[in-house]
């Protein structure tokens, strides 16, 4: 029996994505392997990065690398790392930043959420965030006349949850940064693209462990061999907090290892299938349009679009999302990718899917529409109210 069945839990079926709040990814099984034989043994933590550092180096063409916790931690520990350098007496100093330059350049249209607010993680080090721009226009001549002799580095986010236009490409930011002699941190959390950042001169790349790369709970610091050494003697500092186990740094060292031999045409091809199946069998519901959108920052991954007009279709799009995930009349909770609702559409991302779920989310959204059709009212709550229905539905964890 599954396990989730097994100790209460719902098994939700995930077309959202990578998020940490379903269990990030599907963990394969070469990393399942590499990290049950580590478990019950010794290692030496300061090996097992060295070699972590050779992985991480020969997958993203980098000088080095080390795991940390998360790519979250991880920009905390990158920004810590350009204040003190290697300096243990400074690492200890932190937060506290007396004497140190400690003004972080970031544009106002990358400060995302991935979970919690991304100034507050290059605040935890004690860096002070220095937006450049507006929300959707940013220019370098901005940035220029932000960075100045308190400043300590420059942080670039490249996320589908960042504005996607009238921002400075990564390539102007860091030729200005680099103009100013200020190292480019780039947030790649999500990017498939293991090379692309560091051969466009970035000083540290950080991605997830656990998302497309399907590896436990971990972040992937690539980066030169100073800013890496820097960053890594954090964990004798406010890193210690944020540390990996060496199931981690086993996890993302197998992680990295499996991605370069993972027959990626195959698996697009697999889920182009689930993307058609979906497309072809949903356009026939009236008030329903679906399309392939392929990925807003170039990942090679299409999602679903579903645009859902509720006077034909009868049903909202986020009342619709709300059913799939707490069905009232059986079947599996589907998980939808619905940070866009209001504009009445959703996605279904199929890359966490395990066979035949295809079938499963097809069936249940099939049973939702048709329910909406010949419900006696449209089924329509106003955003706002779901929107605090979601607030107060997690405010009293955990009852
Ligand atoms: C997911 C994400 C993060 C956080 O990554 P974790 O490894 O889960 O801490 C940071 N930045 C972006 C852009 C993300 O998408």
């Amino acid at each position: 029996m599954d396990i989730r069945s097994r100790s209460g839990l719902r098994p939700v079926i995930n077309v959202s994505g990578t998020m940490t709040s379903l269990g990030a990814s599907i963990v394969g099984e070469p990393v399942i392997e590499a990290v049950a034989q580590i478990l019950p043994q010794f290692v030496e933590i300061d090996d097992l990065q060295k070699k972590a550092s050779t992985a991480i180096a020969a997958a993203c063409g980098s000088e080095s690398g080390y795991v940390t916790a998360s790519c979250s931690a991880a920009i905390t520990l990158c920004i810590a790392a350009t204040m003190t350098g290697d300096d243990h007496g400074l690492i200890e100093q932190l937060p506290d930043t007396t004497g140190l330059r400690n003004e972080v350049v970031i544009q106002t249209g990358h400060l995302v959420n991935y979970g919690a607010p991304i100034d507050q993680a290059i605040r935890l080090a004690g860096a002070r965030v220095v937006t450049v721009g507006a929300a959707t226009e940013a220019h370098g001549y901005q940035l220029a006349t932000a960075i100045t002799e308190r400043t300590t580095a420059a942080l670039y986010v490249v996320s589908h949850h960042t504005v996607q236009f009238g921002m400075i490409t990564l390539e102007e930011f860091i030729a200005v940064a680099h103009g100013k002699g200020v190292p480019v941190i780039v947030d790649a959390a999500s990017e498939y693209d293991l090379k692309r950042f560091i051969e466009a001169g970035a000083d540290l790349v950080l991605y997830s462990a656990h998302k497309f790369l399907g590896g436990l709970t971990a972040g992937i610091v690539a980066g030169t061999k100073a800013r890496v050494r820097a960053a890594y003697f954090q964990n004798g500092g406010i890193g210690r907090g944020m540390k990996v186990g060496k199931e981690g740094i086993v996890g993302a060292i197998a992680a990295l290892e499996a991605w370069q031999t993972r027959d990626h045409v195959a698996i697009r091809a697999r889920e182009r299938g689930y993307l058609t199946l979906w497309r072809e069998a949903l356009n026939r519901f009236a008030g329903v349009w679906a399309q392939l959108d392929p990925d807003p920052t170039g990942n090679p991954l299409d999602r679903l679009k579903l645009h859902i007009d509720p006077q034909e279709a009868r049903i909202t799009a986020w009342d619709l999302a709300d059913a799939l995930a707490r069905p009232q009349r059986g079947g599996a909770p589907v998980i939808v990718r619905d940070h866009e609702a209001e504009l009445h559409f959703f996605f279904l991302d199929p890359c966490n899917l395990h066979p035949g779920e295809e079938q499963t989310v097809l069936a249940r959204i099939v049973d939702e529409l048709e329910h909406a059709r010949s419900a006696p009212q449209p089924i329509v709550t106003p955003f706002h109210q779901r929107d605090a229905r979601h607030v107060a539905g997690r405010r009293n964890w955990p009852d």
